[in-house]
């Protein structure tokens, strides 16, 4: 029994010696990614649920990594926070974004995630400023989507900007609803335009009780906040029924479209406006 133990104990060290390996390969290939083409943005909608037109479309970063193929953000992302590769690629991001959507219908606009350490940066506007001037994109068509995390800090740093991005006329977007620890307070704090309800929550739809509680708190208080609401994640239509009844604005998710490649973008809308 002693062995076996020492076995399962070497078993965890290799694992945990492979995940730090990967780790470090990742942090080594990320310097080099943005030069090399290695990544791209994909696209996901947002569609108006009572009248079916896409409001907006989502920007999704993508890695192709040379030896490991895809790479999900969700992975990428932290180390590129940790490694100080966030401004850069963040940056890159929302340039892209902006002239990608200079190129679509002017009623649809592009949202854009910002990680909360690119609050760290003192020209975080002038950065967003200068991507709007240079994709020549108005100003109003550019959403940006924050985390709770960047409300949570005692500074008022992040409040500062956040309004500075809002008086620029930019959008903001609290991400990710319902995960973290907003609470009325911060919404009537902060400039938000719109509210994104976590997945979490519309996967209870349509039989978990709390999940419809959660969404229909969300909903009444957004509007009488003048806060529009998206629900994330939505891949049944039963779902969709649901947050229609509780009278959610707009829904993204795998029943409307995957994340698509930018030049697929003008053929989804025409397609989600017919069907
Ligand atoms: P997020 O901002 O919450 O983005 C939504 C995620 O949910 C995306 O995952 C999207 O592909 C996925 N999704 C959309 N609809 C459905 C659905 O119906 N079912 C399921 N199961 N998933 C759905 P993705 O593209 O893998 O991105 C993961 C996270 O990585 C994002 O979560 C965001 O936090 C981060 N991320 C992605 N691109 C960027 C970026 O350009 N900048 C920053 N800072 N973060 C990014
Ligand atoms: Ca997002
Ligand atoms: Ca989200
Ligand atoms: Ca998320």
């Amino acid at each position: 029994a002693k062995a076996e133990g020492r076995g399962t104990f070497r078993f965890f060290e290799r694992a945990m010696d492979e995940a730090v390996h990967r780790k470090q390969r990742l942090r080594v290939g990320l310097r080099t990614a943005l030069d090399r083409g290695e990544l791209d943005l994909h696209f996901q909608p947002l569609v108006e649920i009572r009248t079916g037109e896409v409001t907006c479309l989502e920007a999704l970063l993508r890695w192709r990594h040379p030896d490991w193929g895809m790479i999900s953000p969700a992975e990428f992302i932290p180390v590129a926070e940790e490694a100080g590769q966030i401004m850069r690629m963040g940056e890159w991001a929302l340039r892209t974004a902006c002239w990608e959507a200079s190129r679509w219908p002017d009623a649809v606009r592009v949202a854009v995630n910002l990680s909360p350490v690119q609050f760290r940066n003192p020209g975080l506007v002038q950065v967003v400023a200068g991507a709007l001037a240079d994709s020549g994109l108005a100003t109003g068509r550019l959403e940006l989507e924050i985390t709770e995390s960047i409300l949570l800090q005692e500074d008022q740093s992040n409040l500062t900007i956040l309004r500075e991005l809002s008086r620029l006329g930019v959008r903001i977007a609290l991400d990710d609803f319902g995960t973290g620890f907003s609470s009325l307070a911060y919404l009537l704090r902060f400039p938000f335009d719109k509210i994104k309800i976590d997945r979490s929550f519309v996967t209870g739809l349509p039989a978990r009780k709390e999940a419809k509680a959660v969404i229909r708190a969300v909903v009444s208080m957004s509007r009488s906040l003048g806060l529009s609401v998206t629900a994330e994640g939505v891949e049944t239509a039963e779902q969709l029924d649901a947050l229609r009844q509780l009278g959610c604005q707009d829904a993204q998710g795998y029943l409307f479209s995957r994340p698509v490649p930018a030049a697929e973008v003008g053929a989804l809308i025409d397609k989600l406006r017919r069907s």
